[in-house]
């Protein structure tokens, strides 16, 4: 048994597109992925909209509407509501409102390592598929077009 006070673990130290405490390591969970999410006003859970094909995810909301992009339509989620996409179903949650927003994200698998994003594509000069690949040796992320194969993002960790 392991309990935490989300107020007492440390900041995140990494640059992302929202205030994310990760609780499933000081929980020490073996195959559920937890993250305790702040989105102030135009933050976003995620860096773009994207699928895991290795992965659920559910997303509660304890405080604010968060608005999800899906592949279909745009869903409103407010507090004490929750939505689950399946493997494969493309999304990104964003706090579009002028009030703070307070989630859990919830994913099982705990880890995840087949993601795809979904948007413009420089060469396709559209919206394509794009595979997100992790270099461990080069700690190096690569993002790829699946219709055209270029380069679309390489980001250094
Ligand atoms: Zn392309």
């Amino acid at each position: 048994m392991r309990k935490v006070t989300i107020q007492d673990l440390d900041p995140p130290s990494t640059t992302s597109p929202a205030y994310v405490l990760p609780l499933g390591d000081p929980l020490g969970t073996t195959h559920l992925s937890i993250n305790y999410f702040e989105l102030d006003p135009g933050d976003q859970f995620g860096y773009e909209f994207h699928r895991h094909l290795d992965q659920e995810e559910v997303f509660y909301i304890q405080q604010g509407t968060a608005t999800f992009e899906t592949s279909d339509d745009e869903i409103e989620v407010s507090a004490g509501e929750a939505i689950r996409f399946s493997p494969g179903e493309f999304q990104l949650g964003r706090n579009l409102g002028a009030s703070k927003v307070i989630a859990l994200a919830l994913g099982a698998p705990k880890g995840t390592e087949e993601i795809e994003y979904y948007r413009q594509c420089p060469a396709c000069e559209t919206r394509t598929i794009q595979p997100v690949t992790f270099d461990s040796e080069e700690r190096i992320v690569r993002i790829s077009c699946a219709e055209c194969d270029s380069l679309v993002e390489e980001i250094a960790l």
